[in-house]
């Protein structure tokens, strides 16, 4: 015969974001034998957004089974505090960030591309999705929860913002990017990164005014367009200062 169990669950700092009270802690009641990954994500937290779960003061694994009367605490990633990799549930990434995103953030995937960051998009079925974030060791960003509940993924981000900017900052600021960003070196629409291409080639491929007024050039090896740091190049550039450097 079956009963029912509580287990008390509280949520810190981001992880709130995804419960309907912002107090954090969530009364739980269940049936049988559940994992506390699973738990969490019935309650709405995608696993890949936590990274430590602790019961009496010790780390537990997504893989606990949950008793009655259990109290978990559940922490995001700590940007600035030390914690032991062999407690984290998801690891810390490692390296330049790479990126994945879901069909619905086009506009977050250019923005990213514009700071040099190789962010694949386009693929429009969840499993190939998932399949891709995973071989290439990549972050998927998503809007959608189910999505980043897949149990394959490690890493993932549920973008809070609507607006295409404040999703940029908001990766920024989350795998703090702003030491890893290489601006324009990379094409918006192929992500693919450029290749510096001599002024006499690129002649006839650009307006005359553009050709005596600049002197270095860069083409995209997929698309073959060509780039120099014309208008668009000092807007862009204005707009990572501002917004992202924080300078006036
Ligand atoms: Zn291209």
């Amino acid at each position: 015969m079956t009963y029912e169990k509580t287990a008390l669950f509280r949520f810190f700092g981001r992880l709130k974001d995804f419960l309907k009270k912002n107090h954090g802690l969530v009364v739980h009641t269940f049936c049988g034998f559940q994992t506390v990954k699973d738990r969490i994500e019935a309650i709405g937290v995608p696993h890949v957004e936590v990274s430590l779960i602790t019961l009496r003061g010790e780390p537990v694994g997504f893989d606990y089974l949950v008793k009655d009367g259990d109290h978990f605490f559940v922490y995001p990633e700590f940007e600035n505090v030390e914690v032991p990799e062999e407690w984290l549930v998801t690891p810390r990434y490692r390296g330049e960030p790479r990126f994945v995103l879901d069909v619905h953030l086009g506009k977050l995937a250019k923005l990213l591309r514009i700071l040099g960051f190789d962010a694949f998009f386009g693929e429009e079925d969840d499993e190939k999705l998932c399949a891709h974030a995973v071989r290439r060791n990549a972050i998927l960003l998503s809007r959608d929860t189910g999505l980043l509940k897949r149990k394959e993924l490690v890493f993932g981000y549920y973008v809070r913002s609507t607006d295409p900017r404040e999703q940029l900052l908001e990766v920024v600021n989350r795998y703090d990017l702003k030491k890893w960003m290489k601006p324009f070196t990379r094409c918006v629409e192929c992500n693919v990164e450029f290749v510096d291409v001599e002024k006499e080639k690129v002649k006839d491929r650009v307006p005359p005014r553009v050709f005596s007024l600049f002197d270095e050039y860069v083409e995209c090896p997929s698309c073959g367009r060509v780039y120099w740091k014309g208008t668009h190049y000092e807007h862009m550039l204005e707009f990572i200062e501002r917004t992202i450097l924080n300078k006036k």
